[in-house]
């Protein structure tokens, strides 16, 4: 142990993690101040940046803390505990049915590519496509549900999805993690949102284009696709009621007065909701009710099959190309 005199500041002034202090470890990683003591070879075995990094001399800190060489990194603590705990503490690592919160996927996501370790970063991938999904069903039931089975998230994540996704090349999360951007107000999608460690994460300034370009896209098409619809249906000689084609005239009023904010955001969302509530109080009937709600649904499946083209990015392997027979 050194004396107080020849002792270096920063050193002294390493906090111990609390769980990852691994008492006959061989080596210290030091991230902003805190200390981990964890085994230099599995670390090693599992991470050739991290062989490489323990063959380098550590120039700012030539003595030990702890009897061990130390190795400064720059990540926040937070997340770099989240990867050791996933390498070294086989009772922790997250089973496979856990619904882990985002912000811990992403991390492990970003640090384990980092760092190259494969299996962590494949594993916690995966989990962050079931979100980001290249099928319009599973996009509604995680939109429904606030996530999948395996990982919970707000539509404000979408922003650190996309760059999760530029950064490991997972190109088929890009189309429904950019669209989740496109449907956030405009300072969202400007500013970005804040990690709860106080990392500023944004997108970049050619996603933030695209989002913006893509946005009137979808306004249009949200407005044009219900007039479509609604016009001709409203006229259709397959029913004879009145009040069919008084009830059609008035949602189309409707559709006429809606704020564009509002066209964008349920650009994607189902109209079954509306049809059945027309329908329960007589608005319409069975017939009109059934054509209207298929002719929402082919134009909204038309609309996600288009969705990587309005973005202006490729077509992802597994994305949908043409309307089911
Ligand atoms: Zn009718």
């Amino acid at each position: 142990m050194s004396d107080s005199s020849t002792a270096q500041p920063d050193i002294v002034a390493f906090v111990r993690d609390g769980e990852i202090w691994l008492a006959d470890g061989n080596v210290v990683l030091e991230a902003q101040g805190h200390a981990f003591k964890v085994y230099q070879g599995l670390l090693a075995h599992n991470s050739e940046v991290f062989r490489d990094l323990f063959s380098l001399p550590q120039p700012t800190s030539p003595d030990a803390y702890d009897g061990c060489p130390i190795v400064h990194l720059t990540d926040h603590p937070d997340e770099l505990r989240h990867l050791l705990h996933a390498l070294f503490f086989a009772q922790s690592r997250h089973g496979d049915d856990e619904r882990l919160d985002f912000s811990i996927v992403a991390s492990l996501i970003r640090l384990s590519h980092k760092y190259q370790i494969d299996h962590i970063r494949n594993a916690y991938l995966s989990r962050m496509r079931s979100c980001f999904p290249t099928s319009l069903e599973t996009w509604d039931a995680v939109n429904r549900d606030l996530g999948s089975p395996v990982m919970e998230f707000c539509r404000k994540d979408a922003i650190t999805a996309v760059n999760v996704a530029r950064l490991t090349e997972t190109d088929s999360m890009l189309p429904s993690a950019l669209l989740t951007c496109c449907l956030m107000e405009t300072e969202c999608i400007l500013n970005g949102v804040r990690r709860i460690d106080g990392t500023l994460d944004r997108l970049s300034p050619a996603n933030i284009i695209m989002c913006l370009d893509a946005r009137q896209t979808l306004l249009h098409k949200a407005f044009s696709t219900r007039m479509e619809i609604l016009l001709p249906l409203a006229a259709s000689p397959q029913c004879n009621f009145d009040q069919c084609r008084r009830m059609l005239q008035t949602v189309q009023m409707m559709h006429l007065h809606t704020r564009p904010k509002h066209l964008v955001r349920d650009v994607f969302s189902s109209s079954e909701g509306l049809i059945s509530l027309v329908q329960t109080h007589e608005g319409v009937c069975a017939v009109c009710a059934d054509t209207w709600y298929k002719a929402e649904e082919q134009a909204r499946r038309q609309l996600w099959i288009d969705l990587p083209r309005i973005l202006g990015i490729g077509v992802p392997a597994g994305w949908p190309r043409e309307l089911p027979m």
